[in-house]
């Protein structure tokens, strides 16, 4: 469902992405780890198109998003692009529409669909992260891991083939981060195709079907949980591993 070959990235002189390359099955859940600054972000960012990648191929759902580092039409880098939801550490909500606002923005936008369908959707979507009693409240009320539930929730309004999730529960008190773990592990369940940038690396290996660990702009080494947090090949692995 997501192919990437060669992927690479530079700001200025600085080479933060060196040919990575790496593909996610449908259904998969695959967790990323490494030190900060190896590029974990860069390289989410650059599937949803928030960074224009300097060389390389990214491929989603069989289409071709940028390939040998040219890029496709702008209509069509937003098609690719809308069929996957984006969740950030810091949550990013929309402080003057409320928590149904906030998921109900980019559907009654795009008006492909009636105003009853969607405020539906997004009922049944506050359920399933356990805020259906915070619909009508604006963001500023809410705790840290109620917000990243909601921003959950709003990414999955569109019906996204694919989630990616850059360190959902780094900003949170640690006693907030279980109930945000908690829904992104049902998603897991549900088979939802998912990339998450994590360093809750207890997390990564009960939830996630496959493991990369990034360190300076490249995968140092993949994996399933059971090789990479029991028997990592490298010693770069190891000693990360050992500090977190
Ligand atoms: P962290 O765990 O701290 O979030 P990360 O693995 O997500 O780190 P990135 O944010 O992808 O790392 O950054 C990789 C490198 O790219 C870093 O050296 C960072 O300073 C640099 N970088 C990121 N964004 C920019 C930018 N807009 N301009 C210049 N350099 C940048
Ligand atoms: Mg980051």
């Amino acid at each position: 469902i997501i192919e990437v070959k060669e992927l690479q990235k530079s700001f200025g002189s600085l080479d933060v992405l060196k040919k990575v390359t790496f593909s996610v099955q449908p259904g998969e859940a695959v967790a990323v780890i490494g030190p900060s600054g190896s590029g974990k972000s860069t390289m989410l960012r650059s599937l949803v198109h928030l960074e224009d990648i300097t060389g390389g191929s990214i491929y989603i759902n069989g289409k071709t998003l940028v390939e040998n580092g040219k890029y496709v039409n702008g209509a069509d880098i937003r098609s690719i692009t809308a069929t996957m939801g984006m969740v950030f550490q810091h949550f990013n909500l929309f402080p003057h529409l409320t928590v149904r606002g906030n998921l109900e923005l980019a559907p009654r936008t795009l008006k492909r669909e009636s105003i009853k369908e969607i405020t539906a959707r997004s009922m049944d979507l506050l359920t399933k992260v356990g805020l259906a009693d915070k619909a009508d409240v604006y963001p500023s009320t809410l705790s840290g891991g109620q917000k990243q539930r909601v921003a959950i929730a709003r990414a999955l309004m569109l019906n996204p083939d694919i989630l990616l999730f850059d360190e959902p529960t780094s900003a949170l008190d640690p006693e907030l981060t279980g109930e945000v773990l908690r829904v992104i592990r049902q998603l897991a369940e549900e088979h939802m195709t998912m990339i998450i940038v994590t360093h809750e690396m207890n997390f990564a290996r009960d939830v996630a079907d496959r493991v990369i660990f990034m360190d300076n702009g490249e995968i140092a080494e993949s994996g399933t949980p059971e090789e990479i947090f029991n028997n990592p090949k490298l010693e770069r692995t190891r000693m990360f591993l050992s500090r977190e």
